[in-house]
């Protein structure tokens, strides 16, 4: 399969390590890499906005009763949290 970004992790990498990048587990220099990816792809960017949305959404009703699981809901405050 061709590199649509000859210095630059391929989208298929690039979607695998999203989440994590969301949930503040990825290396630095991953993140590093990612954002530089995602300043000239804006397929990706799109694909990291649908999902920062949705961690938004899921902080919005953390107030209310959600049937998260404990150990997602505590990953995604501390993200969220910068903690
Ligand atoms: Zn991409």
């Amino acid at each position: 399969m061709p590199k649509l970004h000859a210095n630059l992790p391929p989208c298929y990498d690039l979607a695998r390590q999203l989440s994590a990048y969301l949930d503040g587990e990825l290396p630095a220099d991953l993140c590093h890499d990612l954002e530089a990816h995602l300043g000239g792809c804006p397929d990706c960017r799109v694909v990291l906005d649908t999902l920062g949305r949705t961690v938004q959404i899921v902080h919005a009703l953390s107030d209310t009763p959600v049937s998260l699981p404990a150990d997602v809901e505590a990953r995604l405050l501390s993200r969220l949290t910068g903690a």
